[in-house]
């Protein structure tokens, strides 16, 4: 093992649901001295029906909001803790902590604030039975007066505040504006919290513990057992997180990224796997010439028809101001000679179609609009398709044999992902298809 090794931890909430669990974190800890930066999220579900603590504070909250009395709900919040904390046998007691949360609630302090307590009991816990110190992130984790994360201060404030610390929990989720309002990040926030600590202290490694040993090449609600992902790009995460793989929120990849700084997403529940490895550059060839499959489904396109439109300068521009206009930004534009789509999430556009069309029509007075709803978009997205011949030939013969009707063609421009727009109820079938050719078959 190289000495000196620095490794960012970042633990989800299933792997921190119970004292057994927070064991097994320990164990992990434990096993490899260079895991000296942790990071938990609040306790997640013990069992498929469970509660995550993070509803229940949200929950909670929304009572303390309301003026209803929300003790009922903050007992059962600290009945969650106090398990832990006996589960462990440990010598701490929240009571004070719990005060001042209580105090807080009734004085309206937010509902970030509230589901930020989730985190930041679990971290004082961890830091307890670890012996680490704890740090607070509302120290050092910025967020501006609009509420959107600050990048640069956070990490001049965190290196700053990290300094000379050897090892420390921190938990996630959250951090706070320059008012010391507190402030989380989107659901999933965790996995950003650790990405930026990484950073601030140019760790080796960003691993992400969770319930799955890493990526899968396509989602196992759809394909059976489907095999896991060894290695991808950070360009190739960023495609598939954006299509819908969920198991790394798809904001952490920004701050390793710029660190390069690889991720190991591994299993608390089977160490011993490899998990997935995303990384900067790899000579490594993806086993598969597709190295994952992702998709969303909720479309809808809106397809303008002009004559000569490509002669007509601004066409294009003047189009996607109608949509700039009504908030809606667009997925996907596939142009023909005289056609333009746009493609966006049908639940955006719905209540705006109207006003939409009829922006389009005085903006561009085209020959004709048609709109189409209800569309899936799935990426097949791999390094390797750009030396390959014969990728978009296999996967569009696999999914005319599946019967599936393909209604857009997109290949980005990093030849990296090849999107595909079929109507949402073939999007298992064509799934399943592509899946099949390249990984079953492998032809
Ligand atoms: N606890 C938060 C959530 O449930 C954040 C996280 O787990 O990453 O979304």
């Amino acid at each position: 093992m190289v000495i000196n090794m620095k490794k960012v931890v970042k633990f989800g909430g299933s792997s921190l649901a119970s004292a057994e669990q927070f064991e097994k974190v320990g164990n992990i800890i434990h096993a490899d001295e260079g895991r000296r930066y942790v990071v938990p999220s609040a306790p997640g579900k013990r069992f498929d029906k469970d509660t995550k603590v993070t509803d229940m504070l949200y929950a909670c909250y929304a009572q303390a909001e309301k003026d209803h009395n929300f003790m009922a709900e903050m007992t059962a919040i600290e009945k969650r803790y106090q398990e832990i904390i006996d589960g462990l046998g440990l010598d701490l007691d929240l009571t004070g902590e719990f005060d001042r949360i209580i105090d807080n609630f009734k004085r309206k302090a937010g509902s970030d604030y509230a589901a930020s307590r989730g985190e930041y009991l679990n971290g004082i816990i961890m830091a307890n039975y670890l012996g680490y110190e704890f740090i607070d992130p509302a120290e050092a984790i910025r967020f501006n007066e609009a509420g959107v994360f600050d990048a640069e201060l956070t990490n001049i404030l965190l290196s700053k505040r990290l300094e000379g610390v050897e090892r420390a929990v921190i938990p996630g989720f959250y951090g706070a504006m320059g008012d010391g309002r507190v402030k989380t990040f989107s659901r999933g926030g965790s996995d950003i919290t650790g990405s930026i600590i990484a950073k601030a202290v140019q760790a080796d490694v960003y691993e992400n513990w969770t319930d799955v040993s890493g990526f899968l090449i396509a989602d196992p609600r759809i394909i059976k057992d489907p095999q896991g992902i060894e290695m991808l790009t950070y360009a190739e995460l960023r495609e598939l997180s954006y299509m819908g793989a969920t198991v790394l929120h798809e904001d952490a990849i920004f701050p390793v990224r710029k660190a390069g700084i690889p991720v190991n997403i591994k299993n608390t529940n089977a160490p011993e796997d490899e998990g997935t490895w995303i990384v900067g550059h790899t000579i490594q060839k993806s086993k598969y010439v597709i190295t994952g499959i992702a998709g969303k489904k909720g479309f809808a396109s809106v397809t303008i028809e002009k004559d000569m439109m490509n002669s007509e300068v601004g066409f294009g521009r003047k189009v996607l101001q109608v949509f700039e206009e009504y908030g809606i930004s667009f997925e996907h534009i596939p142009s023909g000679i005289d056609t333009l789509s746009v493609m966006v999430h049908q639940s955006e556009f719905e209540n705006k179609e109207q006003n939409i069309l009829s922006g389009i029509n005085k903006a561009v007075n085209p020959d004709s609009i048609d709109i189409q709803s209800d569309l899936a978009l799935i990426a097949v997205v791999g390094r390797g398709m750009r030396a390959q011949r014969g990728t978009a030939g296999r996967i569009f013969s696999a999914l005319a044999h599946a019967n599936v009707n393909v209604r857009m063609i997109d290949q980005g421009s990093s030849e990296l992902n090849i999107i595909i727009g079929v109507e949402n109820e073939d999007f298992e079938v064509a799934i399943k298809a592509i899946y099949d050719i390249f990984v079953e078959t492998r032809l």
